[in-house]
């Protein structure tokens, strides 16, 4: 598995100077296993991504998108995603996991672009869309490439309600874990959830200081994702969901004081790649 970050932006995209070298684009992730791609979140980083797909000539007949929820900056990138404008293609939106508030998906996006705020609605698009809302995660995965693949989503605090995935394939394990809120105490469930994970994506918008004034936004800050990382025992942790007011300059110094305490930790940067490596 390998998995590049498309957007690492929280809450809205920046186009300043000062912050391109974390990058200005909000949530999109991209996971690639043999040359089959799965997407999770269409924040604006997924016009890249779209363009990117469209540039190798990526052909995959159906492409996935999982939602961790649908605020803004987890879905304002969909409208701009050249493969959704493709009859040929088959794309899924699919929201994961149990206690799911959305009653109707489809109409999330239907919404979305209606012609109040977007030119072109969704039945125009073009592509050949499916909208699934599945509680059992790991049923639908198992198969793709004949791999045996272990999805499993948790709902977490955030408001509104947001899911985390734990995705484990050919022995390797990443969890990513955004716009969470902890509370007074690290969430014990999350812990589990990240448990042994080669790769932790976490929330990490906000210093502690800030964190105190920003009680109720659905966010954690750095410590409490190191802690997170700490108390599961995962080999890498990369941070992201960085907050719009975060520049380059303050983000380089935060990732060298989360490196003195874990090594492994890194600031997500837009257009960076992990490997999650192959069995062993
Ligand atoms: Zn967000
Ligand atoms: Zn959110």
């Amino acid at each position: 598995m390998k998995l590049k970050f498309y957007g690492t932006r929280g809450s809205i995209p920046v186009c300043d100077a000062g912050f391109q070298q974390f990058g200005g684009n909000t949530t999109c992730l991209q996971i690639t296993d043999t040359n089959q791609i799965a997407i999770i979140d269409a924040g604006t980083g997924l016009r890249n991504l779209g363009r990117d797909l469209l540039a190798i000539g990526h052909k995959q007949e159906q492409i996935r998108i999982a939602f961790t929820h649908f605020h803004w900056d987890h879905i304002q990138g969909f409208p701009f995603f050249a493969p959704a404008y493709d009859p040929k293609q088959k794309i899924t939106l699919l929201t994961l996991g149990r206690d799911q508030t959305i009653s109707n998906l489809r109409e999330i996006f239907e919404v979305q672009m209606q012609a109040e705020y977007f030119p072109v609605q969704l039945d125009h698009m073009g592509a050949n869309f499916e909208f699934l809302q599945i509680a059992d995660a790991t049923e639908h995965f198992t198969g793709i490439n004949n791999v045996e693949t272990i999805v499993t989503a948790q709902r977490h605090n955030h408001p509104g309600g947001a899911y985390s995935f734990r995705i484990e394939r050919n022995g390797r394990v990443l969890v990513v874990c955004i716009d969470v809120e902890h509370g007074e105490q690290i969430d014990p469930r999350l812990v589990k959830l990240a448990r042994g994970a080669d790769l932790l994506v976490h929330d990490a918008q906000y210093t502690a200081e800030e964190l105190q004034k920003r009680r109720g936004w659905g966010h954690s800050s750095f410590d409490q994702a190191m802690q997170v990382a700490e108390m599961a025992g995962v080999k890498r942790l990369a941070l992201t969901h960085h907050d719009p007011d975060h520049d380059d300059e303050f983000l380089e110094r935060i990732e060298k004081l989360c490196q003195e305490r874990f090594p492994n930790a890194v600031l997500a940067r837009e257009g960076m790649e992990i490997s999650i490596g192959e069995a062993t």
